[in-house]
């Protein structure tokens, strides 16, 4: 099935509206995202548009018709992930078809290691005061996971004073 995102309509408004699009470099990837000038991401931060392809359907995804337009249709019990991490790019070389179950794990294990890092970065910014549990209450985490954080930051710092 061919899927014609050149022309849609938003949405909750009506207004017909012409998708544009603009190259957005990108941090780490190649190619850069492709994301829509014209429609505004909703709260989950997906753009979503009415397809003019004839079937008269509900807004879907941008980034599933993309996937569509050049793979066909997703099968039950996939999603598309954006290995970019942009959720409003449609840059079909920034895509890729994941299981669901597979998508929530790959998923959460991005949001522990940005978790992870923004911790590391706050730690130094505090001279390197800031206790575990100031690190949990901060960054949301289960009481835990930040005495692991420090044990292997601190870890780290061993290793570059033992190879100076
Ligand atoms: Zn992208």
């Amino acid at each position: 099935m061919k899927v014609g995102i050149t022309r849609t309509v938003e949405g909750r408004g009506q207004a017909l509206r012409p998708l544009n699009l603009k190259r957005v470099a990108h941090p780490s990837m190649r190619r850069p995202c492709i994301v829509p000038v014209s429609h505004k991401p909703d709260d989950k931060g997906y753009v979503r548009v009415v397809p003019r392809d004839g079937t008269g359907g509900r807004a879907r995804p941008l980034h599933r018709l993309a996937w569509q337009s050049k793979y066909g249709p997703i099968p039950e019990g996939y999603e598309i992930d954006h290995i970019c991490k942009v959720r409003s790019c449609c840059n079909r070389q920034h895509l890729r078809m994941l299981t669901v179950s597979d998508h929530k794990r790959i998923t959460a294990a991005c949001r522990y290691d940005d978790l992870h890092e923004e911790a590391r970065c706050y730690w130094e910014a505090t001279g390197r005061t800031a206790t575990g549990a100031d690190l949990a209450k901060r960054f949301g985490t289960h009481p835990n996971t930040p005495y692991g954080w420090l044990k292997r930051w601190k870890a780290e710092d061993q290793i570059t004073v033992e190879a100076e």
